[in-house]
């Protein structure tokens, strides 16, 4: 027998050793073999066949015991070095499939809880303990240890030192907290013990790992401005509660990504009190703050979000967009308007019925090549559309243009009425007039030879009588409609009549 381990010798049971022990060898005896020992002896020879019959665990770490003079007397202390070496063991390969389950995905699931070894004593402890080390120059007394310990089974005798050891945990704690967040003053390094509990420590890891993921959630605002971004890890989640909920059976690709939002094609569900269509599209508004704040003034002074507005966040206002597009096509259905239908609404997604078929939504009417026949029916339909909009909804659109007309079924959709306001909006005239040209504009140069100029069509749609020689007077005029109408909010406190009500048609409000 050598000092490391048993080599190939010869015993009386005619076996060989050929394994060599790690951790050395035990002092030999030379007494004269007894029956039970011949005995137990074979018994060992027969526990270590059959141990080698299961896979031998690559060892992946450096091996825990070298050297010569390492005590292998006392049984405890081998079981707690075997015990460590597996826990060890155990640990990697839990990691390795933890990496192996996350792969790449974004969101990660932790198998930490899982773990062999305290928290505090993961695999990579020894690489800490080198770092640590490191960052100390002796900032301890002459009579501060400037090594830990080794744990549990590096004393000698029945004097073990744990890893729960509450002086060498705390100062351990206290180190460790530089390894993972350098910007923690401890106040260790100046000649002070200072020992961490694990309480402290603890809170103290999961304020700073709060604090990181809070600055990272800061710096992905910018991934998430671009449009195929728009749609983040939360918003992902609540469309997959909607799958999940069985309102929708998939969601498919994006329709479009606007400026606002990203509209999505998705397969129809079920509701228990409502039946979802074949085909919906989905309408997430952008969470990024950037362009909706250009649209402030849409919502900011339409009095029926007025009283929320001030008090909300951002991250609020941006559902009351869904809230209010809502809200708008609701009427708009009421009225009979041609219009997706709302299914649901939750947060800042808008289900909404699909206009198209299989998947390809219908063309914008700025796409369409439609025969004269065909946009002359349009204009007519579109001005009756308008009128019912202002006069029955209550409603300007005021983002109307070829571009969110659809062409469908033989007939003009309106969509995209998130900005939509009452005509008595501070704006709301100003944003008619813009509707107006716009329309007036596309079907003049679509050859529509009834298609009224802007003026006509601004008075027939709001039933005013505004007379002016120039645009730069009409607009004037519209603006001092306007003005008359704070002046009378106001004095009043309450949202004036509606402009008919001097003369133009009744007006039906439905709130
Ligand atoms: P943009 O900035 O381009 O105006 P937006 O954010 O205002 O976009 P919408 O205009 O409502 O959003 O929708 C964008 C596009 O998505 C539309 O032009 C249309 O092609 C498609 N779309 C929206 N809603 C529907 C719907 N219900 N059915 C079919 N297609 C739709
Ligand atoms: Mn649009």
């Amino acid at each position: 027998m050598d000092q490391i381990g048993i080599t190939a010798e010869e015993n009386e049971t005619g076996s060989v050793w050929k394994t060599k022990s790690p951790w050395g060898a035990p002092k030999a005896v030379v007494t004269p073999c007894s029956l039970t020992e011949v005995m137990s002896e074979q018994l060992a020879v027969q526990l270590d066949e059959e141990l080698s019959a299961f896979p031998i665990c690559p060892d992946v770490n450096e091996p825990l015991i070298t050297g010569d003079n390492i005590d292998t007397s006392s049984d405890l202390k081998l079981a707690q070095m075997l015990q460590m070496e597996f826990d060890r063991e155990f640990d990697t390969q839990l990691r390795r499939e933890e990496k192996k389950f996350n792969g790449d995905s974004k969101v990660s699931i932790s198998f930490e809880n899982y773990r062999m070894v305290h928290p505090y004593d993961d695999t990579d402890s020894s690489e800490d303990e080198v770092d640590w080390q490191d960052t100390r120059h002796d900032p301890y007394g002459p009579d501060k240890p400037t090594t830990n310990p080794r744990k549990g089974f590096a004393g000698k005798g029945k004097n073990i030192t744990t890893k729960h050891d509450e002086v060498v945990c705390g100062r351990k704690n206290t180190a460790r907290m530089e390894n993972f967040a350098p910007e923690v003053q401890v106040g260790d390094g100046i000649g002070m013990d200072l020992k961490l509990s694990n309480q402290v420590f603890n809170a103290l890891k999961q304020h700073c790992y709060s604090e990181q993921r809070r600055s990272a959630r800061l710096h992905e605002k910018k991934e998430h401005s671009t449009a195929e971004q728009a749609v983040d890890p939360k918003t992902r989640l609540l469309m997959y509660k909607m799958v999940n909920a069985g309102i929708l059976e998939n969601i498919h690709g994006c329709i479009s990504t606007g400026k606002e939002s990203v509209v999505f094609h998705g397969k129809g569900g079920s509701m228990e009190d409502k039946t979802v269509p074949e085909e919906c599209a989905l309408k997430v508004y952008k969470t990024t703050l950037n362009e909706f704040k250009n649209r402030d003034k849409y919502i900011k002074d339409d009095y029926r979000f007025k009283e929320r507005f001030s008090k909300l966040n951002p991250r609020k206002i941006i559902r009351m967009w869904a809230e209010k597009e809502m809200h708008n096509l609701a009427r708009m259905q009421k009225a009979g308007i041609p219009c997706p239908e709302v299914i649901i609404l939750k947060k800042h997604i808008l289900v909404m019925s699909f206009i198209g078929e299989n998947q390809v939504p219908a063309p914008k009417l700025k796409e369409m090549r439609l025969s004269s026949e065909d946009m002359k029916g349009a204009y007519f339909q579109v001005l009756h559309m308008m009128q019912q909009l202002y006069q029955e909804c209550n409603l300007v659109h005021a983002d109307l243009s070829e571009y969110n007309m659809l062409w469908h079924d033989g007939k003009v959709w309106l969509i995209d009425v998130s900005q939509s306001v009452e005509p008595t909006h501070p704006h709301g005239l100003e944003f008619l007039f813009r509707d107006c040209r716009n329309v007036s504009t596309f079907f003049q140069k679509a050859g529509v030879s009834e298609a009224m100029n802007v003026y006509d069509l601004f008075n027939a749609v709001s039933g005013l009588e505004v007379k002016a020689d120039s645009e730069a007077e009409f607009i004037a005029q519209i603006e001092l409609l306007e003005k008359m109408n704070e002046d009378h909010v106001q004095k009043h406190g309450k949202k004036a009549p509606s402009y008919s009500d001097d003369g133009g048609p009744p007006i039906i409000n439905d709130d």
